[in-house]
C-alpha cells in the first residue's frame, strides 16, 4: 500500500547539518547531495516502509534490538549531529529522547540475562555524542559481562560533526579488556579528509580496530571507479571496509536506490580490481527484519525482474525482495 502523506509528514526527516560539515558540502558535490535536503524525499514510493528493517519487531525495551541471537544493537542516543537524507532509521532518529540511565541500565540487566548474546554494538543515533562517564560505564559494565566476547560501535562522528571529533576524549578506549571494534560510516573518498585521519589515527593509537560501512547511493558513489577510491583510501589509513550495503527501502530515498542489477555489475568489477583486504561484502537488509544475506550471491535469485531470497535464519524460507 503506497504510504499516505501524513504517513510520509509525520515521517519527515529533521534537517541538520553541522557548521563545518557545512562548509565541506559547499566543496563537494558528494557530501552535499546526501546532507542538503531534496524535495525528493517527499516522493515516497509504494514499496518503501516506515521500519525498513525491522527494529520496531525486534525490540525488547526501549532502544535494544535483539534480532539475532549472538548480538544486540543498543541506540543510546535518539539524535545525530547532521543527519543523512538517506538515513534508514530516519523514522526514530531525531525524533526519538536519548536513553536514560535506568533505560540503559535494563539494557544492561537484559543482556547479562541472556547468555546467548555474545557481542553488544552501540549504533545511531550517534553513540559517540554519549557523554565520556556514560561511555565509559556502559563499556566497563559491558565488558564485565563473561559472555560478551566484544564491543562494536558505529559512528559517523568525524563526518557529521568534525569538532565534537576533534574534542573527543579517546582515554575511553584505553586499556579495555576485550576487543573493541568501531566501524566508521563513510560513503565517498571526500569524506576522508585530515579530520576523519586524525580521528582513526587516535582510535588506532587507543589499539581499537577500525571497519568501515558504506551505503551504495546513486550519483554519490554508484561507480565502479569512486568506490575502489574510496575502499583503497581506507585501507591506507588503516579502516577495513566491511560491509556495502545496499539501500534500506527507507520513506523518500528512492532519488539514492541504485537497483541490485547495477549494484552487482559494480560489485563483480570491484572483485577484478581490488584485493580481499579492501573488499567489503555486499549486503542487503531484508525489509521486516528477516536478515542480512549477501546481495551478489546463490542468497538472492532473480527471475523477470522479481528477486526471491533466502533466508538467513531458516534453510526453507524464502522472502520476496522488491528492489
Ligand atoms: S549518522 Fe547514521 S543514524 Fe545518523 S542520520 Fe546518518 S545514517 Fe542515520
Amino acid at each position: 500500500m503506497k504510504p499516505l502523506l501524513t504517513d510520509l509528514i509525520g515521517g519527515l526527516f529533521p534537517v541538520a547539518v553541522s557548521d563545518e560539515l557545512l562548509a565541506k558540502c559547499q566543496k563537494s558535490e558528494a557530501l552535499a547531495k546526501q546532507f542538503i535536503p531534496s524535495t525528493e524525499e517527499l516522493n515516497a514510493q509504494d514499496y518503501e516502509l516506515v521500519d525498513p528493517i525491522g527494529d520496531y519487531t525486534h525490540s525488547p525495551l526501549p532502544g535494544l534490538i535483539h534480532r539475532y541471537p549472538d548480538r544486540v544493537l543498543l541506540l543510546p542516543r535518539g539524535n545525530c549531529p547532521s543527519y543523512c537524507r538517506f538515513c534508514f532509521r530516519k523514522s526514530s532518529v531525531g525524533k526519538s529522547s536519548n536513553l536514560s540511565k535506568s533505560q540503559i541500565a535494563d539494557a544492561i540487566d537484559y543482556i547479562k540475562s541472556n547468555s546467548q548474546i555474545r557481542e553488544l554494538i552501540l549504533s545511531g543515533g550517534e553513540p559517540l555524542t554519549l557523554s565520556i562517564p556514560e561511555l565509559r560505564n556502559l563499556i566497563k559494565e559491558v565488558m564485565a559481562i563473561e559472555h560478551i566476547d566484544w564491543v562494536r560501535i558505529h559512528t559517523r562522528l568525524p563526518i557529521t560533526s568534525p569538532e565534537l571529533a576533534r574534542n573527543f576524549d579517546f582515554s575511553v578506549f584505553e586499556n579495555l579488556p576485550k576487543p573493541l571494534y568501531v566501524a566508521l560510516h563513510c560513503n565517498h573518498a571526500d569524506e576522508i579528509d585530515d579530520d576523519f585521519v586524525t580521528f582513526t589515527n587516535q582510535l588506532r593509537r587507543c589499539g581499537v580496530t577500525l571497519l568501515s560501512q558504506t551505503v551504495l547511493l546513486k550519483s554519490i558513489n554508484d561507480s565502479t571507479e569512486l568506490l575502489e577510491t574510496l575502499f583503497r583510501k581506507l585501507v591506507r589509513h588503516g579502516v577495513r571496509p566491511y560491509y556495502l550495503h545496499h539501500l534500506d527501502r527507507a520513506l523518500g530515498t528512492s532519488h539514492f536506490r541504485v537497483s541490485l542489477e547495477k549494484g552487482r555489475e559494480i560489485f563483480s568489477s570491484l572483485r577484478g580490481r581490488l584485493s580481499g583486504i579492501a573488499l567489503p561484502t555486499y549486503i542487503l537488509d531484508l525489509p521486516g527484519g528477516e536478515g542480512k544475506i549477501p546481495a551478489e550471491s546463490e542468497w538472492l535469485t532473480e527471475s523477470n525482474g522479481n528477486y526471491t531470497a533466502q533466508s538467513p535464519f531458516s534453510d526453507t524460507k524464502r522472502v520476496t525482495y522488491i528492489n
